[in-house]
């Protein structure tokens, strides 16, 4: 009779992010959880289901760590809340920029706090158009983000995310963001002749005026978009042009960062420095909201010469004490668990998967996979690249058939794709790839019966 209850309150009082709306309050909710452990969460009827997800990409560390309810609690305890305003701070704030500092590639030492996501990107593009404003170029304003891009959605954060639907729900996003077609190398690097090169990050620089362009942001694998792994070469031409031009580079590790690709962070396997990096999710492993937009020495050093130092842009929950102690202990156990090897290694597990779905499954196809960042996308006519028509909601039906054999996938459909994302936390072992890539294929199967 609880359980009733709460699907009737769901169904009346909650409005969740991103679901058709009828549906949601005619069907309730599609799974209420009561419980995680480890790679497992176990809903309100008390079924359980792999989490080949990590939820939203972020519980890198898997469900029902001790450590980090202990951290969370002492630092409750010690100093529950301090402020970063007015130049206060407190030691785990510290500690943590510290340790961030000594983590990141290159020379990104310096870490600004916020509490998720979109909320360090927003802040990394107000201070990209600070740093152009206080150097006497207020003209230089525009920002170059990729098509198929995912940056969150707070305003600035939802114009520079180049996946249509979620700009399409309102009337207006911000002017001054401009959308390039995504791992355009040839053209980055200045083949003029390449396809595409009008609408390259280049072309669209050339076209507009360097003068007017103030930075590039780009994920260093596409997430959202569908899993999309930039060519050889990529990141590094990109990193070339932002320095031909001068103009600052942001690359979003929200998540790519603390080990989801196999290194620490994804711009490292192509060892790029990018001028900012936001990061979020991991950082945590979603025990506590935080993320960060961390920046060179060079580019700090260079606003506090420059503006008398006052950035007007800060939030409550800079910092917040609770969050960065978690923060503390989760890397903490990244680093002695040696989580990062592991998602390097469980790629190689993967791909083993991967590969054996499209050899087994005609819809199947496009393997895609860095460290524990993997997908397959489904297609109706592999052959001819023929997609499925968007009213068979290809993916989506997998997914479904998953999640009866208790697996917890995601459908990445967003701009006509079928992609299955697969993203387990980074503790995973080769059983537990194999028990995903098994289940997966089976459900892969029972829609094909069903359409086919
Ligand atoms: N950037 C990327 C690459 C993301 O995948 C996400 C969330 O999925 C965000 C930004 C937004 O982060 P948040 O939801 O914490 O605001």
């Amino acid at each position: 009779a609880m359980t009733e209850r709460l699907v009737e309150w769901d169904k009346k009082h909650y409005f969740h992010p991103t679901t058709p709306l009828k549906e949601q309050q005619a069907k309730g909710p599609a799974h209420i959880f009561t419980h995680g452990k480890g790679i497992h969460v176990t809903d309100v009827y008390g079924k359980e289901f792999l989490d080949g997800v990590s939820s939203l990409w972020n519980v890198n560390v898997g469900y029902g760590r001790q450590e980090l309810a202990d951290a969370a609690r002492e630092q409750m305890m010690t100093l529950a809340y301090g402020s970063s305003f007015f130049n206060n701070s407190h030691d785990v704030v510290i500690r943590l920029s510290q340790k961030l500092a000594s983590m990141a590639p290159g020379d990104l030492n310096v870490s600004f706090f916020t509490s998720g996501g979109s909320e360090s990107n927003e802040s990394a593009i107000k201070i990209v158009r600070h740093y152009w404003k206080m150097k006497g170029q207020p003209e230089r304003k525009k920002i170059i983000a990729l098509e198929r891009s995912y940056h969150g959605v707070t305003m600035g954060a939802t114009s520079a995310t180049g996946v249509p639907e979620f700009k399409n729900m309102i009337t207006a996003i911000a002017p001054d963001f401009l959308h390039a077609l995504p791992h355009q190398t040839e053209c980055e690097l200045g083949d003029s002749s390449a396809p595409g090169y009008e609408r390259s990050i280049r072309g669209i620089i050339e076209k507009e005026g360097p003068e007017t362009i103030a930075g590039v942001i780009l994920e260093p694998v596409q997430g959202v978009g569908g899993i999309q792994i930039p060519p050889e070469g990529y990141l590094q031409a990109v990193r070339q042009l932002c320095d031909e031009y001068g103009i600052l580079m942001m690359t979003d590790e929200v998540i790519t960062g603390f080990g989801r690709t196999g290194k620490m962070f994804g711009v490292e396997h192509w060892e790029v420095v990018p001028d900012l990096m936001s990061v979020a999710k991991g950082i945590t492993s979603g025990y506590i909201q935080l993320g960060a937009v961390m920046m060179t020495d060079r580019l700090r050093d260079e606003l506090a010469d420059l503006s008398d130092n006052v950035f007007f842009h800060g939030f409550t929950y800079s910092g917040h004490p609770t969050a960065c102690a978690v923060a503390l202990k989760n890397i903490e156990i990244i680093e002695n668990e040696r989580l990062v090897d592991n998602a390097k290694q469980m790629e190689q597990e993967l791909w083993k998967g991967l590969n054996y779905l499209q050899d087994t499954h005609k819809i199947a196809a496009k393997p895609r996979a860095i460290g524990l960042m993997g997908g397959i996308e489904l297609l109706a006519d592999p052959d001819n690249g023929t997609t499925f028509e968007p009213s068979t909601f290809a993916a989506p039906a997998v997914v479904e058939e998953c999640a009866k054999r208790n697996l917890i996938l995601r459908p990445l459909i967003f701009g006509g794709l079928n992609v299955i994302a697969i993203a387990p936390p980074l503790i995973v072992d080769k059983q537990d790839i194999e028990t995903i890539i098994a289940t997966l294929s089976d459900s892969i199967q029972a829609f094909e019966q069903r359409v086919m």
